[in-house]
């Protein structure tokens, strides 16, 4: 499977929509479609909130009429095309997003969540929606000189208001590095101060200026739990706007299975297939066998069988199923997700939904 397929699996990525960035700065070609009446209007709020449907299971765009209706002050920035259908976006503060949402009855909802009960198309639509709009939100003075800035190409350059300088400011994406380090059948997993004591997490980080992704990869792993890796493989990429970050996945393996933490974790450790992790650490686990939680939250490779041995595939067909729906990305080995591991399993289907979604990305291995 090439890098391309395995990216479309990953939570945020499959947003396949047509940016027609050679068109913004044409200002019938906007005006046409801001009157089209199958243009909608995604709504975000300033705190990072999207507006969604009643139901919670896709965005709730506004049409021409409502926009117009509700928030017709709002500058809107152009998105895309798909399906036909333009998409703009509407950034609102606190006071415009509670007068939306009891006008229509429907809620707002913040990115994570969106991550796992949006459709793949509207969560990936929200993500670009939050960076850009993560970036016009801290891009209001020009860095070169100081003045104002005034956003350009339906929202998506923003240009120095001073005609001395006259500075053009683009949308910026930081690199980041995740990666999933073995050693035979074991994971490096790590877990920051600030997270619970049973939630590890793959190593992840910036990428500094003068350094290839593979050295941010080796950078990272060693600075963080002291392993020193060989080889590194590009896996595939994640938008990650928290705030303006693209996550470029990598496996890799480790030269030596020596772990010495670094300031940024709390503790980090080799997880390995049908076991606990470490034998001190089954204290709040029923019992060595037992099932481990597993949820998914955010970005990181995982070898696949180790996942799922480390799932432990609960024996309820309910169980079960809920976690190959967690793990529905994993077509090619590696798993984007995070690993939880708190001694039982923590998903609960609770729609009809969730099922049919895990029966359309399982096939046949869905069952009731
Ligand atoms: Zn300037």
């Amino acid at each position: 499977m090439s890098s391309h397929l395995r990216s479309r699996n990953n939570t945020f990525a499959n947003l396949q929509l047509e940016r027609s960035a050679e068109q913004r700065d044409d200002a019938d070609w906007l005006e046409e479609r801001l009157c089209s009446a199958k243009s909608r209007f995604i709504v975000l709020r300033d705190d990072g909130r999207i507006l969604v449907t009643g139901d919670q299971r896709a965005l709730r765009g506004l049409d021409p009429f409502e926009r117009d209706r509700l928030v017709r002050d709002v500058v809107p920035t152009y998105l895309g095309s798909a399906g036909g259908s333009d998409r703009f976006l509407l950034r609102i503060d606190a006071t415009q997003g509670d007068l939306v949402a009891a006008e229509l009855g429907v809620p707002f909802m913040n990115l994570r969540s969106a991550g796992v009960s949006l459709p793949a198309f509207d969560a990936g639509l929200f993500a670009y929606a939050l960076g850009l709009a993560n970036w016009q939100a801290r891009t209001r003075y020009c860095a070169n000189c100081a003045a104002p800035l005034r956003f350009e190409a339906a929202g998506h350059r923003a240009k120095c208001t001073n005609p001395q300088c006259a500075m053009e400011h683009f949308p910026r994406t930081d690199p980041a590095v995740i990666v999933i380090v073995t050693w035979r059948d074991a994971c490096l997993l790590g877990r920051m101060p600030r997270l619970p004591p049973k939630r590890f997490t793959t190593l992840a980080g910036f990428v500094e200026p003068g350094e290839t992704l593979e050295d941010a990869v080796r950078r990272e792993v060693f600075e963080e739990a002291g392993v020193r890796v060989g080889a590194s493989d590009y896996h595939s990429s994640q938008p990650w706007p928290f705030p303006a970050s693209i996550m470029l996945g990598f496996t890799a393996q480790a030269e030596d299975p020596a772990i010495q933490v670094g300031p940024e974790l709390a503790e980090a450790r080799w997880f390995e297939a049908d076991q606990p992790p470490l034998p001190h650490d089954r204290d709040g686990m029923r019992g060595a066998g037992e099932p481990l939680g597993l949820r998914h939250i955010g970005m990181y490779g995982y070898r696949r069988d180790v996942l799922l041995r480390l799932a432990g595939l609960p024996p309820s067909p309910l169980e079960r199923r809920e976690c190959l729906e967690q793990l529905r990305a994993l077509e090619n080995g590696i798993a984007i997700g995070v690993v939880e591991w708190t001694g039982e399993p923590v998903i609960e289907v609770d729609t009809a939904a969730d099922l049919e979604q895990a029966r359309a990305a399982l096939g046949e291995e869905v069952t009731r």
